[in-house]
């Protein structure tokens, strides 16, 4: 399989999945827009829902950031896509594989440079399977 059926592949994964996205986040920031406006009404409130309306607002702000992440590494492989760089490794130039794009299509450094600056800490998180695995972990 060469490279520009893989772009093309990938690229309609990647539309799709940005479409997805941003439905996602349209409904997130819907939800947060009427959970504001309820504590806005709700005058009197105990001191635990303070507390719970924080702890959600904190869960909404990581929730939104990992998907604004994503939302930027698709952009940017759709980008890619279109110079015609696409499915090439960032640090090396080689190809990254098949079966690692298909796993992961936002993928920019082939599975050895991933890993080597993973072990150096070079990069503070891996995407995987289309979500964030861990955050500086
Ligand atoms: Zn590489």
């Amino acid at each position: 399989m060469n490279r520009e059926k893989i772009s093309l592949e990938m690229e309609t994964k990647l539309r799709a999945r940005k479409q997805e996205l941003l439905v996602r986040i349209k409904r997130e920031m819907r939800k947060n827009i009427s959970a504001e406006n309820r504590r806005d009404l709700g005058s009197g409130q105990e001191e635990c829902d303070c507390a719970n309306a924080s702890q959600s607002d904190y869960m909404h702000f990581l929730n939104m950031s990992s998907q604004h992440v994503i939302m930027k590494q698709i952009e940017r492989a759709l980008r890619k896509i279109g110079e015609g760089s696409y499915g090439l490794c960032e640090r090396c130039g080689d190809e990254i594989g098949i079966n690692r794009l298909r796993i992961l299509p936002v993928a920019v450094y082939c599975r050895d440079c991933q890993e080597e600056l993973e072990d150096r800490r070079e990069i503070p998180y891996r995407i995987g399977r289309n979500k964030i695995m861990a955050f500086c972990s």
